[in-house]
């Protein structure tokens, strides 16, 4: 049976234009899913765009407003995108709800922890030394991420320590209270989250593994699990 994965898309103000990586959809295709794409609406329509998917992927993209985490932009703050913040925010808010399961990615981890009340930091260029935005090809790893043991990322990936692609120049800072932090990479900086709830399914990695499904077994297992978590929710 066919479930629909809502897939959040980029919004550029100047050209007028939602936009969304091809690599999304073909890795939520190839595990047997309907990709969706929800543009970035009122955000009033969160709800029903929420009811009318089975689960919902936040995508990568833009920086986040810090007004959102209670913070004044620091000079190296990227590209905000306010008309994309508002629907994604609101649509975050009811996802903990557990009705359906939820995958953040790189953006998305960072949008689901200022939805349920964390921080971020702004630009992680003066906190580390380890290149978080790499020059290679989307599809090479580029730095290891530890994975904590026992946690449902640990029990997908089935391994405690693996080799990531890097596109951030941002991070959580302070984890929102239902969330944990489930693997760091080795400067410290937070790199996954889960929701601490079994009957939840809210995971989030701050890499892309949607670039290197195509290569890398444990993206292929990450898109595998929530989809199979998607299907047992449906049926
Ligand atoms: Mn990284």
């Amino acid at each position: 049976m066919s479930v629909r994965i809502g897939i959040t898309c980029g919004w550029r103000e100047s050209e007028q234009k939602h936009l969304l990586h091809e690599e999304y959809v073909r890795a939520v295709a190839s595990e047997g899913a309907v990709p969706v794409l929800l543009p970035s609406v009122a955000p009033e329509l969160a709800e029903y765009y929420y009811n009318m998917v089975d689960g919902v992927l936040f995508s990568g993209g833009d920086d986040i407003d810090p007004s959102y985490f209670g913070e004044e932009p620091v000079a190296a703050l990227g590209e905000i995108t306010p008309k994309r913040d508002g629907f994604e925010l609101k649509l975050a808010q009811l996802c903990l709800q557990g009705k359906n399961p939820v995958f953040g990615i790189c953006r998305g981890i960072q949008l689901l922890n200022v939805a349920l009340g964390g921080t971020l930091h702004q630009d992680i260029g003066h906190l580390s030394g380890l290149m978080h935005n790499q020059k290679a090809p989307r599809t090479h790893t580029v730095h290891q991420v530890d994975v904590a043991a026992g946690s449902r990322l640990h029990k997908i990936l089935g391994a405690t320590s693996i080799r990531v692609n890097s596109y951030h120049h941002q991070a959580l800072n302070q984890p929102a209270k239902p969330l944990v932090v489930t693997a760091h990479s080795r400067d410290g900086l937070i790199e996954a989250v889960e929701a601490d709830q079994e009957d939840v399914f809210c995971l989030a990695v701050q890499w892309h593994p949607e670039c290197t499904y195509p290569v890398d077994a444990f993206s292929r297992k990450l898109f595998a699990a929530f989809v199979e978590e998607v299907k047992k929710k449906v049926i």
